[in-house]
Order: C-alpha cells, then structure tokens, then sequence
C-alpha cells in the first residue's frame, strides 16, 4: 500500500518548480504504487524507467523517467539524489552511495539528460538524507583508495575526526580507528559543480541518518546498536509532458 505522496521530507527547491512530485520518504515507507525502482548494487549503471517496472527487473543505481513515471531509489546511509530538468520536464533518481559516487553515477545520471536535450543550466538537484560528516568515519587506507578516483579532484571534504553536529539528536557514531570523517554530501555537491551545476540549484538536506533521521534509518547505527534499519525510499515524479530535444 502507498502513502500518500505529501509524506516524507521535500527539498524547498524541486517543490519550487510547481510540477515536480518528489519525497524522500523516512524508513520503512513504500513510494506510489506506480514508481519504478531497480536491484542496486553501487554502481554507475542508469537505465530508463520502464526497464524497471514492474520494479527490480534489473541493476542499476539510478532511474531516468523519459515520460513522468515515478522513479525511486532506496537507501540507507547512502545519498539519495533526485533531479529535475526544466527544459524537458525529465526526472531521475541516483543512488550515491561512496562506491557508487565514486564509479560516477552522478555523471552518469546527468549525461542521461544532456542526451536528451538539457543542459546543466536547466536542471535542480536535491540531496536528501545521508550519513554526514559527524557520524562517516572511514579507514585510512580507504581514503587513499578515494582520493586516487579520477572523479575526485582537491582536498576530500571532511576531516580527521568528526565534524560537530549541533543538530544531532541522538549521539553520534564513535571513533573506532584512525580515520577520516568523509563528507559525502560535500563530495557529491562538488561533482555536481564540476559538471556545471549552479550552488543555487543544489539543494542539500544536511540531514545525518545516523543522529538525525528517524530511528532504523542508518545502516552503519545498526552496525553499533543493533537496532535493525529499514530502507529508505526517494522518489521523483513529473506531472507535465517531456519534452525531449534529442533526435
Ligand atoms: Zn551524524
């Protein structure tokens, strides 16, 4: 059974559009009954929205709806990014998580709408809940292994411990090893800029699963409390006819 498509956490900026459906639902939550959603497995693969619905026909770890279907991703830590282009009425859903990320799957989603006839001065992006930099520790060999990806350029956003969080309402994750505090949002937000994304159309939730979402929506909490987690559903829909510009 789905809810009703108001539930959930919008971004301000893809509700600004006036024609733009779009949730990142809390845990546990089901998107509308008609929404596409593929088998994601971290990778840079992006496939049209009917190759998925019904849903999980194949992998993939973002969704391009040529023509309005809802498309949606799950998530539980990783980045749920939705996007939104004004010349074609095109939507998509990626699934950023730091693998994902750093295969390219942003670049990958994007290029499906430069193929269709939007530049990247026509589209808005939203980056919905996701473990942020108080609570991402990540192991030093792991973060050699990053800054060698060739999607990654400069200083990785973050620190060698974890960042304050004065929103947090619940403790954060604990140090457990020499680590880096990866902010993947930031990292994300980067990669959308290097492709020619204004700042001003990118909307960041700054939300932390792990000590600000909902209880059951982290999958590393789970990992220390053994609370169990739930995914989370993000989803995209169009409610004007595409259209495309491509041949
Ligand atoms: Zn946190």
């Amino acid at each position: 059974m789905s809810l009703p498509s108001s539930a959930g956490q919008q971004s301000s900026l893809l509700r600004s559009l006036g024609w733009v459906r779009h949730s990142f639902l809390p845990s546990g939550q089901r998107p509308p009954d008609n929404t596409a959603y593929a088998l994601q497995r971290h990778t840079a693969t992006v496939c049209p929205a009917e190759s998925n619905f019904p849903p999980k026909q194949s992998v993939a770890d973002a969704l391009f709806s040529h023509h309005g279907q809802p498309v949606a991703i799950y998530t539980a830590d990783c980045l749920p990014v939705l996007i939104a282009s004004e010349k074609t009425h095109q939507v998509a859903a990626a699934h950023a998580g730091l693998k994902g990320t750093l295969a390219g799957i942003l670049q990958q989603t994007l290029r499906q709408f430069f193929q269709a006839g939007s530049t990247a001065a026509d589209l808005f992006v939203a980056i919905g809940p996701a473990i942020g930099p108080c609570c991402y520790e990540l192991g030093l060999p792991l973060v050699e292994e990053i800054k060698a990806c060739r999607y990654v350029s400069g200083p990785l956003p973050g620190a060698f411990h974890p960042a304050i969080n004065p929103r947090a309402l619940r403790p954060t994750a604990p140090a457990t090893q020499p680590a880096f505090w990866l902010d993947l949002p930031a990292l994300a937000t980067r990669m959308l800029l290097q492709e020619g994304i204004a700042a001003s159309r990118i909307d960041n939730l700054n939300q932390c699963t792990y000590c600000m979402a909902e209880p059951g929506a982290s999958y590393r909490r789970n990992t220390h409390t053994d609370e169990g987690y739930q995914l989370r559903f993000s989803w995209i829909a169009s409610d004007l006819p595409a259209r495309p510009q491509a041949d």
